[in-house]
């Protein structure tokens, strides 16, 4: 399935949370939680530009550090959110070193902290070349639920309750562009830096008959067309990714209802389970999910069934099923897409489980199938907010 952004865990399932999300043809990336980052390497630290916190217990948060570290002395602005408190913490990490050497660096960094509340954001920058000072109050924003947009995207959150607040999260591409090489031969263009122009065109709503000037390339013709023109000739359209990604959260009716919600539409579903089924107890006094709920929480939302079809897909979920350790506790991303198969909730997970029995007297919970309980439809919304899209697809 064609997309912006290519999302992947930075660790194992018995590490520290933290998915990497880097975008296609950009050097860029976004993060979710701060785990250990050791894993990532330097060129890949630098292409982040949003850092997105689930929750500051450490397991979540000691990246923090490695991060800022890597990006020090660079010309950069990185945005960092988190729930609340979050900017206590940050200023209690930068406080923790001595900056008196920062003012030789030419390069200045920047950031830029958003602290999340029911009703509200909390925003503050830090810049390196004043120790991190911070720049004037905390200011304050009203918040619904969307953290941050760009035009091809969105960063949608939603507090969830762990033993503290954390933050459940969503990345949403509102639609996918490819672009057709049988379109670009039949007018005899070739690729260049207008692509991304064009895109970003689409992604802004221009009006459709508003002339785009194309520069002639080295081999190809350049022109000027209208933007409705080139999208009929060149641009196939279709609905946008979006992945959601679940911490540490107690399961209550609540946690349901905001994650089915949050969830809503996700291709993709990384759920954080730490214990296995029958320490259900313990993981409800610790404000965890067990590797059931997780699963059921994944079956709250129906996905389309053509996405959750493929052999990658199956793949993967038997790539993850690898982790399952019988008989201790499951420290693991649970990702929607070993549940979606099918759409049978996480009767796959069973299935695969059958193939190891250990694991289902090790009560890892996937015993029986789970009826998905919501019906949606992803195709209908996407193409209500593409005004290109094309009535046939
Ligand atoms: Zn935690």
């Amino acid at each position: 399935m064609p997309s912006l952004f290519q999302p992947r865990l930075v660790n194992g399932p018995f590490e520290d949370p933290g998915l990497f999300i880097p975008f296609q043809f950009e050097r860029r990336a976004m993060l979710f939680d701060l785990g250990d980052l050791s894993r990532l390497p330097p060129r890949e630290l630098l292409k982040i530009t949003h850092v997105f916190v689930t929750h500051t217990h450490m397991d979540h948060f000691i990246g923090f550090d490695q991060l800022l570290r890597c990006v020090l002395g660079r010309q950069k602005d990185l945005c960092l959110y988190g729930p609340r408190g979050f900017i206590d913490n940050v200023e209690g990490k930068l406080a923790g070193y001595s900056w008196d050497l920062v003012d030789r660096f030419t390069c200045r960094l920047a950031l830029h902290l958003t602290e999340v509340h029911a009703d509200r954001l909390l925003r503050r920058s830090y810049h390196c070349g004043d120790g991190f000072a911070g720049a004037g109050d905390r200011l304050v924003q009203p918040f619904d639920g969307r953290l941050h947009a760009e035009p091809c995207l969105a960063v949608d959150a939603a507090i969830l309750q762990h033993s503290i607040p954390c933050l459940g999260l969503s990345l949403a591409e509102r639609f996918h562009v490819n672009i057709l090489r049988t379109g670009l031969e039949e007018l005899g263009l070739t690729p260049g830096p207008w692509i991304s122009r064009f895109k970003a065109a689409l992604y802004a709503q221009v009006d459709p008959q508003i002339e785009f000037t194309i520069e002639p390339g080295p081999r190809g013709a350049g022109g000027t067309f209208t933007v409705e023109y080139l999208t009929r000739k060149l641009a196939r359209i279709t609905p946008g990714q979006k992945i959601a990604y679940i911490t540490d959260v107690g399961d209550t009716p609540a946690t349901r209802e905001v994650v089915a919600a949050l969830a809503r539409d996700a291709d993709q579903l990384f759920i954080e389970a730490a214990f296995l089924e029958r320490e259900r107890e313990r993981a409800a006094a610790t404000h965890h999910l067990t590797a059931r709920q997780a699963g059921e929480l994944a079956a709250l939302r129906k996905p389309a069934a053509s996405r959750c079809s493929t052999s990658r897909r199956a793949t993967r979920a038997a790539r993850w099923s690898c982790y399952w350790k019988p008989g201790r506790p499951m420290i693991g991303l649970w990702p929607a897409s070993a549940a979606d198969i099918s759409g049978r909730g996480y009767y796959s997970g069973h299935e695969i489980c059958s193939r190891r029995p250990c694991h289902s007297s090790a009560g890892c919970g996937f015993g029986r199938p789970a009826e998905p309980q919501l019906k949606l439809n992803r195709y209908t919304s996407c193409s209500n907010n593409n005004p290109y899209q094309r009535s046939s697809d």
